[in-house]
């Protein structure tokens, strides 16, 4: 690797500050980018709320700087919007002090910037009276931020609020998406889904750029058009995962005796299924997967939280099906959580039965895997919508899910002609990424750009 920059400018401006938005689904970027920035010379500091706080004992060239937020508890996903908000509002003031005397410790000359999750405005608003340059992380992909962005106008030309009638018409202004595809969370009676997303975007328009985990051959389109739509410099500097060094940042402890167990099966043979950190489906809805999985005959690795089931915080065992043990024995594993990176580069693992979320779906690309996408809210639609439509590797699992019908998806997917065809194309997928990430690629390219800005703010 090239001298760091940060050596080169002489090592003035050589820290760069970070605040992720405490999920798992946020968290994981937001790390990795700390650990890409920190490999390039600069010295890291950590703002984090006490709710699902890092453990600092993993990441010992870290400075960790906690910040009070009023100890929210986590709340149904109903609620999780009205959560986010009030987050950032609970850190404001203790945020303040802790950065005025991180100003005072490190000299102002000294920062180069604050990285702050997009839904922490309140962050950014504190940044900006103390001077500090903000820089805006989006975990998602460019084609939501585009939505996000267009989010006014879609209230305007009647896409939004979502009707019954209209869910399969598409937004001629940001094809593919079709009404059912645009980021929602429940029926957002309240506002308070739209207030969230403007608050957002106002984050990014008033940074000095925008930091997007995606990389031009996957959204070059979209990522032009963000350029034209927005005053601020965008740098797609993904798949952060593969730009990093590996990175621990799980908030729940993967099992990792499941790779062990991948090894005794054939190449491509087992389905992965994992809805990711938040999702939650409902009892019938597990049932019917559990028994779908089951009819199936294809080995799998499952994932199933605790508290995944709507209404629940029973153990896995609990949830699960009578009967399903023994009749997948031999041949299933569940577990409470994945280290899903190695699990998704595992030969064994052929499939990938996801929520759709933006890592999940960058990390299955990565490793040329196709998927079967079942999303559940926000941006998770318009990722499915990609992934059947656009890159075509993958298909939606829409509707009531009913065993019979999970049953042969898998079986379709696995085992048959158009899951073959798709796992060509992921594959393909995989080279394209590992170009933009390998030297003089894209997103190399954007790193270099990013730090030159970081350094000229
Ligand atoms: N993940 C994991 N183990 C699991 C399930 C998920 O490590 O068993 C990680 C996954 O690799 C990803 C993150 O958790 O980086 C989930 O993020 P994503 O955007 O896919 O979904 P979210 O949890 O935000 O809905």
């Amino acid at each position: 690797p090239a001298p760091t920059m940060a050596a080169v400018h002489g090592g003035r401006r050589r820290h760069v500050l970070l605040f992720p938005l405490p999920s798992q689904g946020h968290i994981n970027p937001m790390f990795r980018l700390a650990g890409l920035l920190h490999a390039r010379g600069f010295t890291i500091t950590i703002f984090h709320t006490q709710f699902n706080a890092p453990d600092p004992a993993r990441h010992p060239d870290y400075r960790f700087v906690p910040v009070p937020d009023g100890s929210p508890v986590p709340v149904a996903m109903k609620d999780a919007v009205a959560q986010i908000i009030e987050l950032g509002v609970a850190c404001e003031a203790g945020f303040r002090d802790r950065l005025a005397s991180v100003l005072e410790e490190y000299s102002r000359d000294a920062v180069a910037c604050l990285v702050a999750d997009t839904h922490l405005l309140p962050i950014f608003e504190v940044a900006a009276r103390l001077s500090v340059p903000t820089l805006a992380l989006r975990t998602g992909s460019a084609a939501c931020c585009a939505c996000f962005l267009a989010y006014p106008m879609l209230f305007d030309k009647g896409y939004l609020p979502v009707q019954e009638s209209q869910r399969d018409m598409p937004v001629l202004e940001l094809p593919p998406y079709r009404v059912r595809d645009l980021p929602v969370i429940g029926e957002d009676a309240s506002g308070r889904v739209s207030e969230l997303i403007s608050r957002a975007m106002t984050a990014v328009k008033t940074s000095s750029g925008l930091i997007l985990d995606t990389f031009d051959v996957l959204e070059r389109r979209e990522l032009e058009g963000l350029r034209r739509d927005l005053a601020v410099p965008v740098f797609d500097i993904g798949p952060l995962h593969k730009l990093s060094p590996a990175v621990y940042s799980s908030l729940l402890l993967p099992d990792r005796s499941c790779l062990e167990w991948l090894d005794a099966f054939p190449p491509e043979s087992v389905l992965y299924v994992s809805f990711g950190s938040v999702a939650c489906m409902s009892l019938r809805d597990l049932v019917e997967t559990a028994w779908g999985i089951a009819g199936s005959g294809v080995p799998f690795l499952w994932v199933v939280r605790p508290g995944m089931v709507s209404g629940s915080a029973y153990h896995h065992q609990q949830q699960l099906p009578e009967g399903f043990e023994a009749a997948t024995h031999g041949r299933g594993m569940v577990v409470t959580w994945a280290p899903q990176e190695e699990v998704l580069g595992h030969r064994a693992v052929g499939g990938f039965w996801t929520h759709g979320g933006w890592n999940s779906t960058a990390e299955s690309i990565c490793e040329g895997l196709p998927m079967l996408c079942r999303p559940y809210f926000g941006d998770q639609m318009g990722n499915a919508r990609y992934v059947e439509h656009v890159w075509r590797v993958g298909l939606e699992v829409g509707g009531d899910l009913e065993r019979g019908s999970v049953e042969a998806a898998i079986r379709r997917f696995m085992t048959g002609e158009d899951g073959a065809e798709m796992r060509t194309r992921a594959g393909e997928l995989k080279k394209a990424a590992a170009e933009c990430t390998g030297e003089g690629g894209s997103s190399c390219l954007a790193i270099d750009k990013l730090i030159t800005h970081m350094m000229s703010l």
